[in-house]
């Protein structure tokens, strides 16, 4: 498994993530960590306020632990929650692995808890067939809390604001956590809600396209321009740049 560092955030200056030194506003400098993995190429983010600190993971999808933990090793890390965007398996496979190797708490959205137990159940066919052809086999973990609408959690010295946003499963969820640095008001994680030019398929168990529209128009079009948005799958982008050229932002705008 590659790891590849996002690189881009706020800035297009390659590096791993970033520490910013001067935190003149009072706000809590953010460190992150991101790379895709597995065969679905699902992105996992790892945040935190500087090396050395807690840590919090989010989606960590198929063949994500080894990056995890590199991650962790690296900057001297120690996860104590897992985030996850939605229940699909391509964002959870890891779950288990990751909270349990490191004691961390996970949080899922009440409406995808059942595919926690059940990740099957909100695949499709294909997808289902691929993985028992393979060596499957599925853990829950330890400990796990649910998520509600514009719950605000304090995780690893750090503010995460919850989007309950269904459409693509009925339970996905999107996570804001403030930034303030270099004209970036806020990092958004938006699962597989909304992506760089796209938005998630509502074509599986418990997607609805009525649905997916409705959170775009109600939890993404109200957003600031200047929050950056680190999608599921795909490059990052930004609410300013979605709301311009993303065709599916377009269409809701048009309507209004
Ligand atoms: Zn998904
Ligand atoms: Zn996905």
């Amino acid at each position: 498994m590659a790891r590849t560092a996002l690189g881009r955030l706020p800035t297009d200056k390659q590096t791993t993530g970033r520490t910013p030194v001067d935190d003149q506003q009072g706000l809590t400098p953010v460190f992150i960590a991101g790379f895709p993995a597995g065969p679905w190429g699902t992105n996992c983010y790892v945040v935190a306020t500087g090396p050395g600190s807690e840590c919090v993971v989010i989606d960590p999808g198929k063949d994500s632990a080894a990056g995890v933990d590199q991650v962790v090793r690296e900057h001297r890390l120690k996860p104590i929650s897992v985030l996850v965007t939605h229940g699909h398996v391509d964002h959870m496979w890891c779950v288990a692995p990751v909270a349990g190797t490191y004691d961390a708490t996970a949080w899922i959205h009440p409406s995808d808890r059942h595919l926690l137990s059940d990740p099957m159940a909100g695949m499709s066919p294909e997808t289902t067939q691929m993985l028992l052809g393979g060596d499957y086999s599925w853990a829950e973990p330890d400990d796990v809390r649910e998520l509600s609408d514009l719950a605000e959690l304090e995780l690893a010295g750090l503010r995460f604001v919850v989007d309950h946003t269904p459409g693509h499963t009925q339970g996905s969820v999107t996570f804001r956590t403030p930034y303030a640095q270099q004209d970036v008001s806020e990092l958004m994680f938006s699962g597989d809600l909304l992506f760089a030019g796209s938005i998630g398929r509502t074509d599986l168990p418990g997607g609805d396209h009525a649905t997916m529209l409705r959170s775009l128009a109600g939890k993404v079009l109200p957003l600031a321009d200047d929050i950056v948005v680190l999608p599921g799958h795909g490059e990052q982008t930004s609410i300013g740049r979605e709301r311009a050229t993303n065709p599916f932002l377009q269409d809701l705008t048009q309507d209004v």
